[in-house]
């Protein structure tokens, strides 16, 4: 992993207080054979755009609000008007996870691995890699409906594996996500239809682990602040 990366992960609203689509890393067919390229850009530049077009219209009578990055709106959703809660939760978090869920993705080539700190954490809280895949893909594919499986890092440093329903975000609960696999169907239905576990377990031939690390590394010098 270079020294020197700096990728902040905040997706920030543009100077019209409009948030945009973050630019994808990888072209569509990046992730073939394990996602192929039509379901990567109806997912990126329908669905994803679907959810910040949404969001943008929630948000035009309170332009105060987008001055902040989505996810730091998501860590406080009580600062977020009643009228408009509900909206912001759903469609902000659908934009800030699938955000989060191109970052956390590349070409198989590219995938490489976990850095030594968070190889180190993984294995102390999962036992080896393998538990800790296993696990998250339990819980990927065990979330009923529609919702994501996460790696995150609770207020206290260790890391967790948790499921959550439609679009809601763990920083609305006070964990950083690292990782995230998106198990609603349009992620994966073009190519697997009904097979979800086949999806899940081909994720891991595509994580960007050094997007990954470096959210992880991240995730501790905040906690550490
Ligand atoms: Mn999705």
């Amino acid at each position: 992993m270079s020294e020197n990366k700096t990728i902040s992960f905040k997706n920030i609203a543009n100077e019209k207080g409009e948030y945009i689509l973050p630019k994808l890393e990888f072209a569509y067919d990046a992730l073939e054979p394990y996602i192929d390229a039509q379901t990567v850009e109806i997912h990126f530049a329908k669905h994803h755009q679907t959810y910040i077009n949404n969001l943008n219209a929630a948000l035009k009578d309170n332009s105060e609000i987008a001055k902040q990055s989505i996810e730091e709106v998501l860590i406080d959703l009580s600062k977020v008007p009643d009228a408009i809660r509900n909206a912001v939760r759903n469609q902000g978090g659908g934009h800030a996870n699938h955000s989060l869920y191109w970052s956390n993705l590349t070409a198989a080539s590219k995938s490489g691995s976990p850095s030594k700190d968070l190889a180190a954490a993984i294995e102390k809280q999962f036992g080896n890699y393998d538990d800790f895949k296993d696990k998250l893909a339990k819980t990927s594919i065990g979330t009923f409906g529609s919702g994501w499986g996460w790696l995150t890092v609770q207020p206290n440093g260790e890391l967790l594996i948790e499921s959550s329903a439609n679009q809601d975000s763990p920083l609305s609960k006070g964990n950083t996500p690292l990782l995230v696999i998106d198990v609603w169907e349009h992620a994966y239905y073009l190519k697997y239809q009904n097979r979800r576990p086949e999806y899940v377990q081909n994720i891991f031939n595509i994580v960007n682990w050094e997007n990954v690390s470096l959210r992880y590394e991240q995730a501790l010098k905040a906690i550490k602040n």
